[in-house]
């Protein structure tokens, strides 16, 4: 899903007094907070120490990635950009009280506009409703002197409607069923044309017959012109948005010129592509770039995911710029390369044992750079490209971001969650620990081994265990990863230092399996989505087959339940003997067998706990959406040459959205 690159300017760079470069260890890593949102910074680790071509790589694309925010705002929502420069302009020249509770709502309004890009929820896609009046708005609009807001003065009319009236673009996406979805829809992707219109103008542009489809729609937007007829207006360089497209084309051109073969070819296509607006070259850029699978530097950048589309057409814009985690990369490369041995020691049934394991490679990889789309609440992991038959034909790359999640946990830490919920301080030491470790190997053995092992019995198909089959096929694949954790073979094989990643693992997973993954679920529901009936089904059946040894025992403490591991390898000896009971199951497709284990350990809710557990989680307000600020990144030259790429870490929220507003902020209001 993504792609991109980027550098912050020297300006933005130089500006940021409120940097926390010097002592980025130390630095907090939730770097704001409003609403239901936290601002999280992360870091690049290894970026010090790429060559110095590849450095300059990521400056160049880094830059590129941080030119189409405007884009986005746009397609959003057509008042998202007068919006946001008024509210701006607003912020940084308002001389009276800032301290009073209007102000404060304003502030904040400020913020979610910038985590959203634009006035509509990222999540839910509901606009914001403001805490401040409109005449509030207009007050303090009135004491700064009318020619800081330029052109935005002839648009008053129309920013204050779309903040204050509810009725105007309510939400950003609706796809209700019966309903006009481009009516209903506030985002900007049709002007004047019905929903019917649009389907038929793009039915009648497919070729059925066409065995390598175009992405038709993709890169435009379809308006009614003034003599009836429909067309689409194309984002390229002379098209709609053409002015944000020439920035990126410019840091794209500088990018090619250091990158090597085949990247710098896979850049040409993108660069033609954004020139030409030609889907066919976007499609042949999209295969160079899935087959480049060596270049360390890698990067999404374009028209990208549709989701945004009422009728899942046209693509936001977005970006990301990243390099391979090579000592993430090791550890599946070791994960993989060991896969027949892992198969042939599994306490499986002999007969349900693979003979022949092919091992499953994931890349791990760095993010350096957010744009778009991805700024600030960016996906843990891509897989691309979209087009169905070039994943068919030439694969697709998928990868997971390990420098999001480190930064993710990091700024979970301290939350209180542990503290409230699990009893143990050696519990919680082991897992501030190793948690992150832990739980990284659980998905490398989970994603790489799990899934892909063992073998059916003769005659039986799969799709035996019907509605229960993805639940058992999760837990196959947690009870092949939660077995191999306490393996000594992962000491041996130098992915862990001890087994104590393993104890981190087990009490975590026994805690959210038994209790907390409760505090997602709604009060009076039972357990339905597979993952969590499997993570209940495996620690219910573990603490039942445990119970006479109090493997796993239930504690009460000042009136608040906790559970407890006391013996980690009497558990391990649980998940492989559970382990071998699942492979049995599947192989032999025994329906009734599976039906009675996931109904009797993975759906059924105790009232109490899920009461007592929702309670403890809704006191702590721990916010539910976390998204990012950039790392900017400064070019050092000496005697005329690049000599040098730094990196610094930012951690004022506010700078770096006003920053981007001023530097990067290349389209019109109106578009
Ligand atoms: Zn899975």
């Amino acid at each position: 899903m993504e792609k991109i690159v980027t550098i912050a300017s020297m300006a933005l760079f130089t500006a940021a007094s409120s940097s926390c470069a010097d002592e980025p260890q130390t630095a907090p890593w939730i770097v704001d907070r409003f609403d239901d949102i936290k601002v999280i910074r992360y870091e690049v680790p290894g970026f010090a120490e790429l060559p110095l071509d590849e450095k300059e790589l990521v400056y160049y694309l880094a830059e590129a990635a941080k030119c189409g925010r405007d884009i986005l705002y746009d397609q959003n929502c057509k008042y998202n950009l007068p919006v946001r420069r008024t509210l701006e302009t607003v912020y940084e020249n308002y001389a009276g009280d800032r301290e009073c509770a209007e102000w404060k709502a304003l502030e904040k309004y400020l913020k979610k506009v910038w985590f959203a890009n634009g006035i509509h929820h990222h999540y839910s896609n509901d606009k914001f409703v403001p805490e401040f009046t409109e005449g509030y708005l207009l007050d303090v609009i009135e004491t700064i002197p009318e020619e800081r807001f330029g052109e935005l003065n002839t648009l008053r009319r129309e920013v204050c409607t779309a903040i204050f009236d509810p009725e105007v673009c309510p939400k950003r996406l609706d796809q209700t069923a019966g309903v006009d979805m481009i009516a209903a829809s506030g985002s900007n992707y049709y002007e004047g044309v019905t929903q019917a219109e649009a389907e038929k103008f793009y039915a009648d542009m497919a070729d059925p017959r066409d065995p390598e489809p175009v992405s038709y729609g993709l890169n435009s937007k379809l308006v009614k012109q003034a003599d009836g007829t429909i067309a689409e207006r194309v984002w390229r360089v002379g098209g709609m948005y053409s002015p944000a497209i020439e920035r990126i084309v410019y840091w794209l051109e500088k990018a090619a010129e250091v990158a090597k073969e085949p990247q710098k070819t896979t850049i040409a296509h993108l660069i033609t592509y954004y020139k030409t607006g030609d889907l066919r070259e976007f499609d042949r850029y999209n295969i160079h770039w899935v087959k480049d699978t060596l270049s360390n530097v890698d990067f999404v950048n374009g028209f990208i995911e549709d989701y945004g589309d009422p009728l899942g057409r046209k693509a936001s814009w977005e970006a990301n710029v990243n390099f391979m985690d090579r000592e993430a990369c090791r550890r599946t490369e070791i994960i993989s390369e060991n896969a027949q041995w892992f198969e042939d020691h599994s306490p499986v049934a002999p007969e349900y044992r693979k003979k022949q394991v092919k091992g499953v490679s994931a890349k791990v990889i760095t993010v350096a750079m957010l744009g778009g789309d991805c700024y600030p609440s960016t996906p843990i992991g891509i897989n691309l490209p979209n087009a169905d038959w070039i994943r068919k034909e030439y694969g697709s790359k998928s990868v997971t971001i390990d420098n999001i999640t480190y930064a993710y946990k990091q700024a979970a830490l301290g939350n209180g969650f542990l503290e409230e919920f699990m009893l143990r301080p050696e519990d919680r030491a082991r897992i501030e620990q190793y948690g992150k470790l832990g739980d990284d190997l659980h998905t490398d053995l989970h994603e790489c081994l799990g899934h892909g092992s063992g073998q059916l019995a003769p005659g039986v198909k799969g799709g035996e265990l019907k509605s229960y089959g993805s639940t058992l096929e999760e837990a196959r694949a947690d009870l092949f990863a939660l077995y191999y954790l306490g393996d000594p073979k992962l000491v041996e094989l130098g992915v862990v230092p001890s087994m104590d990643v393993a104890k981190a693992q087990y009490a975590n997973y026994i805690m959210n399996g038994l209790m907390t993954q409760l505090a997602r679920i709604e009060p009076g529901k039972n357990v339905e989505e597979a993952h969590m009936r499997n993570r209940k089904l495996i620690a219910e059946w573990c603490f039942e087959r445990g119970k006479d040894d109090r493997v796993i025992e239930w504690v009460e403490e000042a009136g608040k339940t906790y559970v407890v591991v006391n013996d980690f390898d009497r558990l391990r000896t649980l998940f492989g003997r559970m382990l071998r009971e699942v492979q049995r199951i599947k192989s032999e497709g025994d329906y009734e067998a599976g039906a009675a284990l996931v109904e009797q350990y993975g759906v059924q809710v105790d009232p109490e706990l899920h009461r007592e557990v929702r309670e403890r989680y809704d006191a702590l307000g721990i916010e539910p959406y976390g998204g990012f600020v950039n790392p900017e990144f400064e070019l050092v030259e000496q005697d005329g040459r690049v000599a040098d790429v730094k990196i610094v870490y930012p951690c004022d929220y506010t700078q770096q959205m006003l920053g981007y507003s001023r530097d990067y902020s290349f389209l019109p209001n109106v578009n």
